[in-house]
């Protein structure tokens, strides 16, 4: 029985075994259970089930899960049918934390990532496959082209490495863009020393106007409040983390004073 790919959900399958393997041993494995978003065929599952892990796979096409179970890839038990963005994370393993595993569906990849850190306390850590300049992005420092929202955000909390680039004729259909593996481990101690909404609102308004200066763009937060030159003069991508909590602090302290 062979699963036809379906482009509203995404769907590129993995052709090689081999590039699967080594993608699923991005996985750093710092908890025992796992969850995989997207199995499709479940190519990524196999190699998956061959690590000492509890996995569950989450898809969202009832084909993909059929194939799943008729082959036998997958237990009943482990496999859930459903979409990742519309399940509450502390479901998925009664509230233990678990990794997050997937040659993601790319159209949802932001949403993917933004939800995982929302979701912080539950994920220790997360691998997989994304379209290249996404898995860049997700791991690029200040000043680097690619450097945006999902860099600071995920990068506040988790330390991020990029590891290979997989070309589109790795895939059945092959993508029209090349793809990146990227892995990221949650900081030992992930509490910003900062008002965290204000750092994720500060953050996406700075970046929403990425090519004017932070004291342009951030006027509405500032509500009245002059940021210093040395600063406000500044636009989003050269700032560092610790310099966007930096950021947040003397903006909280401005607000607090009038
Ligand atoms: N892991 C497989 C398939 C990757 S394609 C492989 O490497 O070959 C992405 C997969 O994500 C597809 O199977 C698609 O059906 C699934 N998917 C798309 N949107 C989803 C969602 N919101 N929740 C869960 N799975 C989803």
């Amino acid at each position: 029985m062979a699963v036809r790919a379906k482009k509203q959900f995404g769907q590129h399958f993995l052709r090689s075994s081999d590039t699967a393997r080594n993608i699923a041993d991005c996985l750093p494995m710092v908890c025992p259970n796992c969850l995989e978003i997207g199995p499709g065929m479940g190519i990524l599952t196999t190699q998956l089930l061959e690590k000492n892990i509890n996995l569950k796979v989450i898809e969202i096409d009832g084909e993909s899960i059929d194939y799943l179970l008729a082959n036998g890839i997958i237990d009943p038990s482990c496999c859930i049918q459903g979409d990742f963005l519309k399940l509450p994370m502390p479901q998925f393993f009664g509230g233990q934390q678990f990794m997050v595993m997937g040659n993601f569906p790319y159209n949802i990849s932001s949403q993917i990532m933004f939800k995982v850190v929302e979701n912080r306390d539950f994920v220790p850590a997360l691998a997989g496959m994304f379209q290249r300049e996404v898995a860049r992005r997700i791991c690029s420092p200040a000043g680097s082209k690619e450097y945006g929202i999902l860099s600071v955000l995920v990068q506040a909390f988790y330390d991020t490495t990029y590891h290979f680039t997989v070309d589109e004729h790795e895939f059945n259909p092959p993508p029209k863009v090349k793809s990146g593996v990227m892995s990221m481990v949650r900081k030992e101690n992930y509490t910003l020393p900062c008002d965290e909404a204000l750092f994720f609102n500060v953050v996406k308004t700075s970046f929403n106007q990425r090519r004017k200066t932070l004291s342009n763009s951030l006027k509405k937060i500032l509500n009245d409040n002059k940021l210093d030159d040395s600063i406000g003069q500044k636009r989003p991508e050269q700032l560092s983390v610790e310099e966007f909590i930096s950021l947040t602090n003397t903006i909280a302290e401005m607000l607090t004073k009038k």
